[in-house]
């Protein structure tokens, strides 16, 4: 790239310090001309580089010009002179997400949520780049605040290009967030990144990091000990949320959750992370919704409106728009009521399939369901007798039942809940079932079931609108 004259410090103008980390300090500066661009400019004193510190800075001026991504912090230049060297880079108005926690002592769920999505599209870019970024923690991530909260990992010092699987590195990185196999000097590899996602989202969740220690010595020594990852007593954390937590923060990173599981999790849910091609995916599920409605397909319209609202209910609590965010509200609104009118329908559905309870013998009961409902009704019906014979069946289809049953009362936590730990059991036994009739019917409960829980997540996330701001003022943000 050629240039009439190369970029110096003095074509910007610092103003005041914004941090310091291991090597560097950053300054807001803007530039002297006519754009009077904001940037921050991260300086390195040349006479305090050893060799090894040279190379962390040329590493990371090499990689943040190549690594591109709505997540990651985006290098605008680099130059050096007599005393330092200088990486120009955006400036993230929101401060990091170390001070982020400070001020607000602890992260919703939902919010946790936000930000370990964003992480997470970040990482899943440096993995396709074959690149390890080994010093994640609050301190590197940055957040910009306009024109809504973004997360953007910074600070790409200790970072490495893997090129095999498995390297010996020197030590990087802060060891509260170290990975154990990297802090006892074990082999490792691209997995510490996993163990730092976690010492984070402890951190975003509890205020601090699980082995918050005064010294390294005893940080050290909690770590070789393997000792337990306690969740504070106090907290309240959804199922979701504490298995991510802990099948991150594994020891062994062998029993760690994967990269491809960890993008995959139900607690971050990228696949309804608020995002514009999401939106137009909501409004077609809608338009699909209304026909299914109008074809008098109440299940199916339930279906597809709880889908919709999987993908539009982020999209609300992501919106900083007043307007906007307004307009989308309602239509949500109306949305959440017509999907809980459908609802009604599954619970004639279930008084017919329990004929205990009401309705027995009623025909004109079943002239007014559809014939496709009542046929599934006996096909539960069939299953519910021939499942008698395998210890445990009927129990999980009893547990099925009751999600059924609270999801029509409109308890979606505990539906959910249910709903998980049957299929749980449903899919292990249908794994084992030789081919036949019983199979058939299992496995069409079984999809059946899947489809409701999917829904029971449409409805749950309803709640979050609710907590969520009707401002575009921070402080309401996440209070
Ligand atoms: P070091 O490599 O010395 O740790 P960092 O790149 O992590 O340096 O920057 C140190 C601190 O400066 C960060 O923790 C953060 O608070 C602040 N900072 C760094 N880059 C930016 C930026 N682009 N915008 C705003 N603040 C920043
Ligand atoms: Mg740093």
């Amino acid at each position: 790239m050629k240039k009439m004259s190369l970029p110096t410090v003095s074509d910007y103008c610092l103003l005041e310090k914004i941090g310091t980390g291991s090597y560097a300090t950053v300054y807001k500066a803007f530039k002297k001309d006519k754009s009077r661009e904001i940037v921050a400019i991260k300086c390195v004193d040349k006479g305090t580089l050893s060799k090894s510190a040279i190379d962390n800075l040329l590493t990371e001026i090499k990689l943040l010009n190549v690594l591109k991504h709505e997540h990651i912090v985006e290098m605008k230049d680099f130059f050096w002179d007599e005393g330092n060297i200088y990486i120009v880079m955006e400036y993230c108005d929101g401060g990091d997400l170390s001070s982020f926690i400070k001020r607000k002592h602890k992260l919703p769920e939902n919010i946790c949520r936000r930000f370990l999505q964003q992480l997470a599209l970040a990482l899943r870019y440096l993995r396709d780049h074959n690149v390890c970024h080994m010093d994640l923690k609050p301190q590197n991530l940055l957040l910009m605040r306009k024109p809504q909260l973004v997360l953007k990992v910074g600070d790409f010092g200790f970072a490495q290009y893997l090129s095999n699987s498995e390297h010996k590195f020197a030590i990087r990185g802060s060891p509260l967030y170290m990975a154990p196999e990297m802090l006892l000097k074990h082999k490792y590899d691209a997995r510490v990144d996993l163990w730092s996602v976690g010492v984070i989202m402890y951190e975003c969740l509890f205020g601090k990091a699980p082995y918050s220690s005064s010294s390294f010595q005893e940080l050290a020594e909690k770590i070789k000990d393997c000792r337990p990852i306690e969740i504070p007593k106090a907290a309240h954390v959804s199922m979701t949320c504490k298995d991510l937590l802990m099948a991150l923060l594994k020891h062994n990173p062998s029993d760690r959750i994967t990269y491809d599981e960890f993008f995959a999790h139900d607690f971050l849910d990228l696949e309804h992370a608020p995002a514009k091609e999401n939106y137009d995916k909501a409004a077609a599920l809608v338009h699909k919704a209304v026909e299914a409605d109008a074809d008098k397909n109440a299940k199916e319209a339930f279906y597809l409106y709880c889908e919709a609202l999987r993908y539009f209910i982020p999209i609300l609590i992501n919106e900083n728009d007043l307007k906007r965010k307004e307009i989308l509200r309602h239509r949500v609104n109306d949305y959440i009521r017509r999907a809980e009118t459908l609802k009604v329908a599954f619970r004639d559905d279930n008084d017919e399939k329990h004929p205990s309870s009401e309705n027995k013998g009623n025909t004109s009961h079943l002239q007014r369901t559809p014939s496709l409902e009542r046929s599934s009704a006996f096909a539960y019906n069939e299953l519910r007798c021939l499942s008698k014979s395998t210890s445990g069946m009927t129990d999980a289809l009893e547990i099925g039942e009751a999600a059924e049953q609270y999801l029509a009362e409109g308890s979606y936590a505990l539906a959910l809940e249910k709903f998980q730990s049957c299929l749980g059991i449903l899919v292990s036994l249908l794994g084992k079932e030789p081919l036949g009739r019983r199979r058939d019917l299992l496995h069409k409960q079984v999809q059946i079931w899947m489809k409701e829980a999917e829904s029971t997540k449409g409805l749950l996330a309803t709640k979050d609108i609710d907590s969520s701001p009707r401002t575009t003022d921070e402080q309401c943000i996440l209070q």
